[in-house]
This record gives structure tokens, sequence and C-alpha cells, in this order.
């Protein structure tokens, strides 16, 4: 309810006391994406410009030097694990800079913020505090919201259909060739079955799709091995008790009734703001299947925001999701002369996704940011033109190098065309070894923040609550 939201489990700082101090609002963020986009660098990288706060000239709270004070404190969710800030920090700015763990399960961290109101209020109120509980969960868990409302037969004839046409898929589709739906169950059999559907889900992820259910079977958590994540998807047969395929679909059931409703009710109905980031040049790069994909399932995202639809969400969200960001990771990838273009692809993307799922709830917006820039940019002349590059460290080898990784297209629906025979790529083969590794921080004035637009998502998500 809404009162409650506006109560915050306050933290004596001088005594150490829990209290409940009233009128401390909280505003509870949620960082999504699919597994590698970005969700453990970027919470990171927040927190910890937030804390510094001399980074985010976008960020109107932060450049008027109206938040006072940032401090990290315990998390009001007792059960739920904390993100671990301190080790992803020191991996990101230690003397051997390296990429931090990623996220395997829900976690939260707790940022307090001391801010002096503006406008009217400003001169006459002190100081208030506002928390910002910022929770991190795997998008491939949001995209299990579809399962809720189809039966194992429709969700096992989508998958099967999906399957024919990916990646990793035929060497799944061989196991059921003469497998027999109908005879008993056996739990080896099971088990051989709901491995190989894993490893088909790995190998279409690997290759740039996103739509991959059960999302848990990509990143179970705890619950690796259980009967709930023991089963795959089935042709259509008459099956009798006892089955392979009637014990399939009610493990399907039990998936859906007690592992995807308990992450919405316990994490998702509870967001105020959300990011979602994409690994948007990733898909770019894979082409057209995985861009086609990326569209469906930013429309699947988008409907698991929209009230009324669901009718299990529905009793569960009501209005309370009211902005959401669509970030496009990794922007430092790309010459800043092409962010304009990525913004422009994210930004067809969202309208699409939007009309897709008839949205009309949240205010989105669609953006090009990295959290922390791992490259610098450089011009060269090159065949008597001007060559636009990012240079950074390889991550194997330690290496610098500099790139440039192709051409986005002016028109983002030139995306969706498949690539004939002599088109160019957008994106080329160059672009598979740009995995730099974190910069030491080192940027000179004048070289802007060791981030590219974080400050920018930073305003959208939360400005208008630091007012
Ligand atoms: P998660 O699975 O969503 O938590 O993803 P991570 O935050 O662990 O990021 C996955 C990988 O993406 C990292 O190990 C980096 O290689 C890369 N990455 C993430 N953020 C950035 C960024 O801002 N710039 C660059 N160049 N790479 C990034």
């Amino acid at each position: 309810g809404t009162i409650a939201d506006t109560l915050g489990r306050g933290i004596d700082s001088v005594t150490g006391a829990v209290s409940e101090t009233f009128f401390e609002p909280v505003v509870r963020l949620g960082v999504t994406g699919l597994s590698r986009a970005g969700k453990t660098v970027f919470i990171t990288s927040l927190v910890a410009n937030l804390l510094d706060r001399g980074r985010m000239p976008g960020l109107e709270a932060a450049q008027s030097g109206r938040i006072q004070a940032a401090f990290l404190q315990p998390q009001p969710d007792d059960t739920v694990p904390r993100f671990d800030f301190e080790t992803h920090l020191a991996a990101l700015t230690g003397p051997n800079p390296h990429w931090p763990d990623s996220t395997r399960h829900v976690s939260e961290l707790r940022l307090s913020l001391r801010v002096q109101p503006s406008g009217l209020l400003s001169g006459l109120s002190g100081p208030r505090t506002v928390h910002l509980d910022i929770v991190d969960y795997p998008g491939e868990w949001l995209l299990d919201l579809s399962l809720l409302d189809q039966r194992y037969e429709d969700w096992a004839a989508q998958a099967l259909d999906q399957a024919r046409g990916r990646p990793g898929g035929a060497e799944y589709l061989s196991h059921l060739a003469d497998l027999d739906p109908s005879a008993r169950l056996d739990e080896p059999q099971a088990q051989a079955l709901a491995r190989a559907y894993t490893a088909y889900l790995a190998a279409a992820r690997a290759a740039g799709f996103s739509d991959c259910t059960p999302g848990r079977f990509l990143l179970p958590g705890e619950l690796e091995g259980s009967p709930a994540l023991t089963f795959a998807p089935l042709p259509q047969s008459a099956s009798p008790r006892g089955s392979l395929a009637r014990e399939f679909a009610r493990r399907y059931e039990a998936y859906k009734a007690q592992v995807v409703k308990p992450f919405f009710r316990d994490h998702f109905a509870r967001i105020d703001r959300q990011i979602v980031l994409i690994d948007a040049l990733g898909a770019i790069h894979s082409g057209p299947p995985a861009v086609e994909d990326l569209r469906r399932t930013m429309a699947g995202i988008l409907r698991a925001f929209r009230p009324g639809r669901n009718s299990f969400l529905s009793t569960l969200v009501g209005r309370r999701t009211d902005k959401i960001l669509f970030a496009a990771t990794k922007a430092d990838h790309l010459h800043h002369s092409q962010h304009p273009k990525l913004t422009a692809i994210m930004e067809a993307l969202v309208r699409d996704a939007r009309n897709r799922a008839d949205f009309a709830g949240a205010a989105t917006r669609a953006m090009a940011i990295a959290a922390l820039r791992a490259t610098v940019e450089e011009t060269r002349s090159h065949d008597g033109g001007r060559l636009d590059l990012v240079r950074g460290t390889l991550l194997d080898g330690g290496k610098q190098a500099a790139f440039h990784p192709g051409d986005l297209p002016e028109d983002p629906n030139a995306l969706l065309v498949p690539a004939r025979q002599g088109q160019a790529a957008w994106l080329d083969g160059d672009f598979d070894v740009m995995r730099f590794a974190p910069a030491t921080l080192t940027l000179k004035p004048g070289e802007g923040p060791p981030h590219i637009r974080l400050d920018s998502a930073a305003e959208f998500l939360l400005g208008d609550r630091l007012r």
C-alpha cells in the first residue's frame, strides 16, 4: 500500500539502533536484463558514482549539490542476499582491474541519500533522507511471466517450434526421435532430457536469442537439480497417468506455482522504477533473427509491467512501476559519433514493443549507456577519409588495440532485413574480439566521466524523487 511505501526503516547512525522512521521515502529500483547484459557492472558503478557524486553532471540533485550525503545501510529485506557491492567495486577498481562475477540470482542493496529539497520548500525545510533500494534480478526470470498464461501443451508446442529454427535445437530434437512420451516416467531419462533441453537453451542464448524459457534452466539458483527444473518440452501425445509427459506437465505447473509466482510476488510486484539493460550491440552483431527475437522479448518484458492483462499479476501489482528505462549497454564499444544511431535503434525497439504489448502504463525511455567506460576514442585518417575508433586493453593478452567495429544503419528497420550476399554487415567480425578489460581510472580532466550517460539514466529513473 502507498502509506507503507513511505515508511522507511531507518538505522540510527549514532546508536546503530533500528528504528521506524516516518516519512522517509523509499524508491525500489529494479535492475534487470539477460545474463551478461551488464547488471552487476551497472549497479556497482551507479552506487560508486552516487557515493562519490563528482562524476554525475546529468543528475541534477548531484550536480547542484543537493545530495549532501550518501551512505550504504542495511537493506529492509532480511532474507534476500545482499548485492556484494564491495567485492564488485574492488574487482573493478583494484590494482589489476577485472570484471566482477555476474548476477546469478536476486540480490538487494540499500543506498540512502540525504537530500536538500529543491523549489519552494528548499528554504523552509531541512534535508530529508531518501532510501534507494536496488533490486538486481535476472531478466530470464522476468520472461517466465509468459508461462503463467500457458498450459504445458501450449508451451511445449511453442518451444519445439522455436527449437526447430535455432542453433542447438536439432540436437535436442534428436533426443525426441525415438522417445515415447506416454511411456512410464524414468527419472534418469527425465534428467537427460532436461539436461539436453538446457544445453539447447544455452546454445540459443549464446547465439543471441533472448526468449529462452524456462528462465531458471539457465540460471537455476538454489533450485538446480530439483524436480521443478527437471522437465522439458515433449510432442503432443495421449499420455496416461504415471507417464513421462504427464509428469512433465505436472512439474511444469509446479515450476509456475512454486518458482515463477513467488518471484513475481516477492520481488517484482514491489518495484517502483525499472531499468532493463540490453546488450543491443550483441544482438545486432548476431544478425536479424536475434534482433527480431529481441523485439519480441522487449514486448514480453513490457507486458509484465502492464497491469490488468495477467490476472495473477494484476492482483499483485496495480499501477506501481511508473518509469521504465531500456538501456543499450556497452556503448563504449562504439565511437560517440555512432551513439545517436544506437539510441535511435533502441527508441524504435521500445516503440515497437509498446505497440506489440499494447502498453499504456509507465513512462518509457530508451538510451545508450556504458556503466564503465573501457575504451578511449581516437580518429585516424584512412583511405583519404576519417575513421572513428575506440581503443582499449584486450581481455585476452592485455594488449592495447583500436577498432572500428562497423557502422550502424541510419534506419533502425534496416536491421531486420536479413543480410543478403554482398551487403555490408552492420557490425563486422572485429566486434567478436572486442572484449576489453575494465580500464584503470586514470582519466585526465576534460576526458569526461568514466561512464557514458549513467547520470542521465539516474536522472530519468530517480531525479523526480530527489527533488
Ligand atoms: P550481468 O550478467 O547482467 O550481471 O552482467 P555483468 O554486469 O557481469 O556484465 C557482463 C560483462 O559485460 C562484463 O563482464 C563486461 O565484460 C561487460 N560489460 C558490462 N558493462 C560494461 C560496460 O559498461 N562497458 C564495457 N565495455 N563492457 C561492459
